[in-house]
């Protein structure tokens, strides 16, 4: 497996390098060349399996030559140890709740996947390295819990004072050891810019830095295996799946996009969105603008005004986009459009489809899953497509317990995961915007 940059200006590396570095010398990120395609067979084969073997077989031949099997399938059985539930809503409409993780929200899946990654790779040539990620919520939970307590890696996380619900900033904050919590004193996509800009940094190449946000290759191969477990769950081949995504960085779609590439008969994917709507409006107009600064909605995990694996969508689609934003060369829309179908949801329409679910059907659903389902109703409003389809919850509705409290009356109740960092004590550091005190920062608790 060859890796190249979405930047095309460095060279092609190994999953190890890139998983190892994050992003590329040239600041784009890494793609696979080429990607394995599962015959009617091979996922015919797979059809009664559960989870981990299931992730195990993908990843098999998505690595092969990458890793060991044995070490592999250790790996993978270790990850995935927690129930993926389907659940039926009506006869075309399935939820995959994806939140049984110990961080309960599906950064899990990926995050936990990547730390074992990259221990197994560290470990094997006796290498240290920093982890340093930005957060809107759920990801810096999921790495943080995903790294803690491993020998050969610390984390910093990122994450925006204002913009993260007591709940995840605990998940951050109560760990310790190795894991650092720092909190911003800006919106998401300042962390983000400041974590991009300390790896391009020349000053701080002596530190080790890597990546463990969606921009990381190691997060987005994970991600891409839910979608052969839903679709080998819920249809026979060659019957076609639609799946809608709750999306902020792209990143889950992204691995939905992979999975068709690799022969899931996925029919369409919904890319649901909040209020920031600079994707549906590209795919709409063939216009790029990002959202500055981006809205806040009541998902707040997707408050994202420029999504940053929106330049892997477009250089797999043929195009080129810049870390700016830029699009250098547009990939072919037409493709583009026939695969994918991007939706914007307002909060008013999030909290009404909450509300619908838990009084008309029983079913308790947080923020992000109620986009994923009015994109769902949307999109089969407008085309009249009736194909089954999976929506995803992305998160435990008790990861928002004052929105799911504030719209259906009802407290979620917390599952023993979330139960243990309730009570713990909290280790936080804070900072401003500036990036030389970050810098600085960085450099007192590394050197
Ligand atoms: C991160 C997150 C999303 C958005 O996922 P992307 O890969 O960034 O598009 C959606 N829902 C929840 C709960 C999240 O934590």
């Amino acid at each position: 497996m060859k890796l190249y940059s979405t930047n095309l200006q460095a060279e092609e590396v190994s999953f190890e390098t890139a998983l190892i570095a994050g992003l590329a010398p040239d600041r784009g990120l890494y793609m696979p060349g080429t990607l394995p395609v599962f015959t009617e067979e091979e996922l015919t084969s797979l059809k009664d399996k559960p989870y981990p073997e299931i992730a195990y077989q993908v990843l098999r031949k998505v690595l092969e030559g990458e890793i060991d099997e044995e070490s592999l399938k250790e790996i993978t059985y270790d990850a995935y140890d927690y129930e993926v539930p389907l659940e039926k809503v009506d006869d075309i409409t399935y939820i995959m709740r994806l939140d049984r993780g110990p961080t309960a929200s599906f950064k899990d899946f990926a995050a936990r996947m990547m730390a074992r990654l990259m221990q197994y790779y560290l470990k094997k040539e006796n290498r240290e390295l920093t982890i340093l990620t930005a957060t809107s919520g759920d990801t810096g939970s999921a790495v943080a819990h995903a790294f803690y307590g491993l020998d050969n890696i610390r984390v910093i996380v990122l994450f925006p004072t204002g913009e993260v619900s007591d709940r995840q900033r605990k998940q951050m904050t109560t760990l310790n050891k190795n894991i650092s919590a720092l909190s911003i004193d800006g919106k998401f996509d300042d962390c983000q810019a400041m974590v991009k800009q300390a790896f391009a940094d020349g000053d701080l190449k002596h530190l080790n830095l890597s990546s463990a946000n969606s921009i990381n290759i190691g997060r987005l191969v994970p991600q891409s295996i839910y979608y052969f477990y839903a679709y080998l769950k819920l249809r026979d081949y060659p019957e076609e799946l639609i799946v809608s995504i709750p999306s902020g960085n792209f990143g889950n779609m992204m691995g939905c996009v992979l999975a068709k590439r690799m022969g899931v008969p996925v029919k369409r994917i919904l890319a649901s969105v909040n209020e920031n709507d600079e994707v549906p409006s590209f795919l709409g107009t063939g216009k790029y603008a990002k959202i500055v600064p981006s809205k806040n909605c009541l998902s707040n995990a997707m408050n994202v005004g420029h999504p940053s694996n929106l330049a892997r969508l477009i250089a797999i689609y043929g195009g080129e986009m810049d870390e700016q934003g830029r699009i250098n060369k547009m990939p072919d829309m037409e493709r583009l459009r026939q695969d994918i179908f991007s939706i914007s949801v307002t909060d008013a329409e999030t909290r009404a489809v909450m509300k619908e679910f838990y009084d008309e059907y029983g079913i308790m659903i947080e923020p992000h899953g109620a986009v994923g389902i009015k994109g769902l109703r949307d999109y089969r409003e407008k085309t009249g497509d009736n194909t089954p389809a999976v929506t995803l919850e992305t998160a435990h509705p008790a990861k928002f317990p004052e929105e799911v409290k504030a719209v259906i009356g009802v407290e979620p109740q917390l599952p023993e995961s979330l139960k243990r960092t309730e009570a713990g004590e909290e280790f936080m550091d804070s900072l401003s915007t500036d990036y030389s005190l970050f810098k600085e920062y960085l450099i007192r608790k590394l050197e």
